[in-house]
């Protein structure tokens, strides 16, 4: 194990790091950051990388934005913590709900916050629950969501993640969720079927399952508006449509986990304008303070917040909530966050950036082992293949994938291998030089694999 200087003499196996597999971290240690500028982070050693993923598809405005370190200082100076229960509050938490629903589409009106996307969709099972035992319909409690889905990783948002790598050894997931097809054309669609005549299809399934459960036992389907965690997926043409058309149909609630679409990623400020979707509930995230402070918020229609309103006055107390749920400071660092996003023009920005970024990496498309590139906006993937006219993936699974994120890095660029896929989600303030360069070390790390 190589480690840097700052860490010489200390022993690193106290930590066990989260989504790692131990053993084989043991054996090579982690690559440790020691600090960030613009859209690069840069290790112990001092080598610098473009930081491709943005983190965890999170810091928006790249690694050493001043202007939400002040924000943070002035928050922790003046009042460094209060919280929301009962009649309590502070001003930033309050100012960022209405900034929210004045952002956010039509139709959703209050704000709850949470500190993580997990703790978020775990609230969102508790609060849809609550409200229909609150309007008299207690058996209508099941979530659809759908494969490769992420929802999160506690033991209900994990239920409703459709990823088996967070399901085994776990006892996930836990039987109030039904899962549905992922919406992966490429991979799933039949022999000549066209992106409409696969939505048509995928709708039919979710219909059929909400009439094999009963469409009073089920309360909603939960969907990222565009897969991420499980490797960059777009909706197919009419997806969005016909989805929509059976959950109003059965009285099913939308809720659109917006956790990384949120906030510029797909060129629009939320990805529920991209697909034209009118969700009941949405949940954001990481964008919401570039990550700098942990938060998430969940905003949500005014019928949901009136029958849990009455609830409370009839059932008690909504008994749910975290100590540092919209915590001052987190608070305050989304507001100037969204504020810079604003100012700046960040949204129109990644639009342009995207299109650079997406036609850039579709040059690859025609690699013998380039199965398919994907996305929109400056969220894309690049999936490998072994054999390109099966479609047929590398072994052991994820090879390929890895092997080319490791020859990145080695180039300088850092990218999350998922699967068979590179992922791609660099800062929103990325320039188009910055871009160039990402494209450039990428296409020398496929040369690195490949061979040029
Ligand atoms: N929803 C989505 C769409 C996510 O991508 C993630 C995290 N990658 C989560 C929820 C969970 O968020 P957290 O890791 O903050 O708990």
């Amino acid at each position: 194990t190589h480690l840097p200087n700052s860490l010489q003499g200390r022993d690193i196996r106290f930590l066990m790091h989260p989504v790692t597999n131990a053993r084989a971290h043991e054996r090579t240690g982690p690559l440790v950051i020691a600090r960030g500028e613009g859209v690069r982070v840069f290790d112990e050693d001092g080598n610098a990388y473009i930081e491709g993923m943005a983190g965890l598809w999170s810091v928006a405005l790249g690694f050493s934005e001043p202007r939400l370190v002040e924000a943070a200082t002035r928050q922790m100076e003046r009042l460094p913590y209060m919280h929301l229960f009962s009649s309590r509050g502070q001003e930033p938490s309050i100012a960022l709900a209405e900034k929210l629903v004045q952002m956010t589409p039509e139709g959703l009106d209050r704000v709850h916050f949470t500190n993580s996307g997990s703790e978020a969709n775990d609230t969102v099972i508790k609060m849809v629950w609550f409200w229909n035992n609150a309007i008299g319909r207690p058996e209508k409690k099941k979530f659809i969501a759908r494969l490769k889905g992420y929802h999160g990783i506690t033991i209900g948002s994990g239920s409703l993640t459709g990823l088996p790598g967070n399901h085994k050894g776990f006892d996930l997931p836990l039987d109030f969720v039904r899962h549905v097809s992922t919406p992966h054309h490429w991979r799933e669609a039949h022999e000549g079927e066209s992106e409409e005549a696969f939505s048509d299809r995928l709708a039919a399934e979710l219909e059929a399952v909400i009439l094999a459960e009963g469409p009073g036992t089920v309360a909603a389907f939960i969907a990222e508006p565009l897969v991420g965690a499980g490797g960059v997926i777009e909706p197919p043409a009419g997806y969005w449509r016909k989805v929509q058309e059976v959950c109003r149909r059965h009285d099913v609630l939308i809720v659109a986990d917006e956790v990384i679409n949120g906030f510029g990623r797909t060129g629009r400020m939320f990805a529920c304008e991209t697909y034209d979707i009118a969700p009941d509930i949405l949940v954001l995230s990481k964008q919401i303070t570039s990550s700098y402070q942990p938060l998430a918020a969940i905003v949500f229609s005014d019928r949901i917040y009136q029958g849990i309103a009455d609830g409370s006055e009839r059932l008690g107390t909504f008994g749910h909530g975290f100590t540092t749920a919209g915590h001052p400071v987190a608070t305050a660092v989304a507001l100037e966050n969204l504020a810079i996003i604003e100012e700046r023009g960040l949204v129109e920005h990644a639009a342009a950036m995207g299109r650079i970024l997406q036609a850039g990496l579709r040059r690859h498309a025609d690699h013998p082992h380039v199965g398919e590139v994907r996305g929109t906006g400056l969220i894309a993937a690049v999936e490998f293949v072994e054999d390109k006219a099966a479609k047929q993936g590398s072994t052991p699974p994820g090879r390929l994938a890895q092997a080319v994120a490791a020859a990145a890095q080695r180039n300088g660029l850092l990218l999350r291998p998922i699967g068979e896929a590179v992922c791609f989600c660099p800062p929103l303030i990325i320039t188009e030089a910055e871009m160039e360069e990402l494209l450039e070390r990428f296409a020398r790390a496929m040369g690195e694999v490949f061979g040029a």
